[in-house]
């Protein structure tokens, strides 16, 4: 699909269905752009989804293990006061049918659900200059025409599968990630080989150990990975982050890579080993993201003389 393209053929033809905007995919951008155009700004819109329910990122990754690795209460929308307040997390990084089941809600929530189309790819959107409109085209023949058209299709929607030699005589199951079965894959008895050691493959090796009679971990390049410390988010500490949500959201939009912590000012080269492994010795027993942004200010950046290199397996996420 390109969305840039001046496509002048369809200029002049019936243009179908007229709207003030179309979105494209129904994943956590979606669903909140549809809310804002619509419920906000009082536009016609209809959003267009390949799969058959919302979610996105979260509708497609079902494989065993999968979680966020933004900790809940700022991986979630800031836009509602009240579905801050009623919606409660169970944990810290919460798994993916939590999270689906969170976009599930907001759907219905806001009555988004009968604006979305299913089962619908957008095939083709092109501007049309003599009309100053948006001319889109989906794969069930239906065609839009538009002032806005808005892309709201992730950064991870398409899947990657390598070109291995031999996949299509391999006479095993094999599965994506990213596509993964609704109704999950047994391994029980199997012996499984998982490639790929980034933030999904991470997290899900052990779960897949547990279950298949032999797991192969297959890695091309070591990552460094900081354990996230998850557990269940307890009574007192979901109320204090209910209590604090607008300072929360005031940090989160000030900050790099839009978490809610006052970044690090500090340089690890004006500490000795000893102080500056006290530190990290303090983050890694909290977990999670804060090792990279409450450590030093220039702990990703700066390989310095003593500090051994640091990159994060966190990096699906968007985040630097
Ligand atoms: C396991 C996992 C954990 C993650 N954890 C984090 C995290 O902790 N923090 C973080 O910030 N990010 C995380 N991410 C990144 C995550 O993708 C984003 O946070 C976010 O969910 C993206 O939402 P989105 O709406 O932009 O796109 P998506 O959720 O990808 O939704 C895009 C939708 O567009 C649809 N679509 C695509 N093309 C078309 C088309 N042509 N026609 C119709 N529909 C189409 C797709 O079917 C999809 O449903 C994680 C990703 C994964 C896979």
């Amino acid at each position: 699909m390109s969305a840039s393209r001046i496509n002048l053929e369809n200029s002049g033809t019936n243009p179908g269905r007229e709207l003030d905007a179309v979105v494209v995919g129904a994943g956590f951008s979606g669903l909140y752009m549809l809310h804002r155009l619509r419920d906000v700004l009082g536009l016609e819109v209809r959003v267009y989804e390949a799969g058959d329910g919302v979610g996105g990122t979260w509708y497609w990754n079902r494989y065993p293990g999968a979680r966020c690795d933004s900790e809940s209460f700022y991986y979630s929308y800031s836009f509602s006061e009240e579905l801050e307040q009623e919606w409660e997390w169970t944990s810290k990084y919460p798994a993916q049918p939590e999270i689906l089941r969170y976009l599930e809600h907001v759907a219905d929530r806001f009555d988004l659900g009968r604006d979305i189309q299913f089962c619908t790819r957008v095939t083709d959107a092109a501007f049309n200059e003599t009309n100053d409109r948006w001319e889109i085209t989906t794969d069930t023949g239906e065609r839009i025409s538009a002032q806005f058209f808005i892309s709201a299709v992730g950064c991870l929607s398409a899947a990657n599968v390598p070109e291995f030699e031999g996949l299509d005589r391999f006479e095993g199951s094999w599965y994506h990630t990213g596509a993964w079965p609704h109704d999950g894959v047994d391994f029980t008895d199997k012996r499984v080989g998982l490639v790929g050691t980034g933030s999904t493959g991470i997290q899900a090796a052990p779960v897949i150990a547990e279950e298949a009679r032999h797991l192969t971990v297959f890695q091309r390049t070591p990552n460094f990975s900081t354990p996230a410390r998850n557990g269940p988010l307890t009574p007192a500490r979901s109320k204090e982050i209910k209590q604090n949500y607008r300072e929360i959201r005031r940090l989160t939009r000030q900050t790099d890579g839009g978490f809610p912590y006052h970044p690090s000012e500090r340089s690890a080269l004006d500490f000795s080993r000893e102080e500056r492994n006290a530190i990290y010795e303090e983050l890694w027993e909290e977990g999670g993201f804060k090792f990279m942004w409450g450590s030093f200010h220039d702990v990703l950046r700066d390989k310095g003389q003593t500090t051994p290199p640091l990159t994060s397996s966190a990096g699906r996420s968007g985040k630097p």
